[in-house]
């Protein structure tokens, strides 16, 4: 008898499920990464969208002119009596603010403006009369040790050479640049946070890292202006082209600058 063959059964119909679309997460390689932090870190460098370009020579010579008119002769604000006393007080004042380092500094200058007397005085009082700046204990030891190096090395003198200033203990090459530009009239230019800052957003020169801007700016500043740029520079960067909100409405170079942050 032949088998009666039963109905295939009903194929099944496939349901493909709807997966909404994704965006793509952004890459996170290393470099986007590092860029993001460095951003984060410096608050008022903004990555510029696109390629920059400096300023050309006749902005450059225009904005310094600018300067010289406003304030022909800049000052720096750490308070010192001498060639001693500003190194001190430069060393003092890395991370702090001048204002600060001022306070602490009147005191211990009335009693110690020399080498000899500072390290007759003594590290550890020399930490008490610093003890407001932030870093003390290692600026009142580099303090005590550079004051004895000028003693033992240099007749007590402050040499006037960025090369053995770079060498005394807690002197880099801001601080010999500082020193060698007030105390001994050379056209160095300390490159300071608000330095960087102004020089990048301008800009004037344009660099990842201080010495990059240093090198940059000795090469566009014209020789006549040399002398006082970095105090411009800093001045500007501390009073008008803050790092939070530049004020731009007050700006002697605002129709020059051609920073993404300009607010006018
Ligand atoms: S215009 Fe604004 S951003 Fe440009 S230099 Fe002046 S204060 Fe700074």
């Amino acid at each position: 008898m032949p088998v009666k063959k039963s109905p295939a059964p009903a194929k099944k119909k496939r349901v493909t499920k709807k997966v909404p679309l994704r965006k793509a997460a952004p890459a996170k390689s290393t470099v986007a990464k590092r860029v993001v932090k460095a951003a984060a870190k410096k608050p008022g460098v903004k990555k510029p969208r696109g390629r920059r370009r400096p300023v050309g020579p006749e902005a450059v010579h225009e904005i310094f002119a600018r300067f010289q008119k406003d304030n022909p002769e800049p000052k720096g604000e750490l308070e010192h009596v001498n060639a001693f006393t500003l190194l001190v007080a430069v060393v003092l004042s890395a991370q702090a603010t001048d204002v600060g380092v001022n306070k602490a500094t009147r005191a211990l200058f009335a009693i110690a403006d020399t080498p000899e007397k500072m390290v007759a005085l003594g590290e550890e009082r020399i930490r008490d009369y610093v003890k407001t700046i932030g870093l003390f204990r290692t600026k009142a030891k580099n303090v005590f040790l550079l004051s004895q190096e000028l003693i033992e090395k240099y007749g007590s003198e402050v040499p006037p050479s960025r090369e053995i200033l770079e060498t005394l203990p807690g002197v880099g090459r801001k601080t010999a640049n500082v020193v060698m530009n007030m105390a001994f009239g050379e056209p160095t230019i300390a490159v300071d946070t608000h330095l960087f800052r102004v020089s990048n957003r301008i800009p004037l020169a344009i660099g990842k890292t201080p010495l990059a801007i240093e090198l940059g700016l000795e090469k566009i500043i014209p020789a006549e202006f040399k002398r006082h740029a970095h105090h411009w520079l800093i001045l500007h960067g501390r009073y008008i082209c803050k790092a939070r909100r530049p004020e731009c409405e007050r700006c002697l170079i605002s129709d020059i600058c051609t920073s993404p942050e300009k607010t006018i």
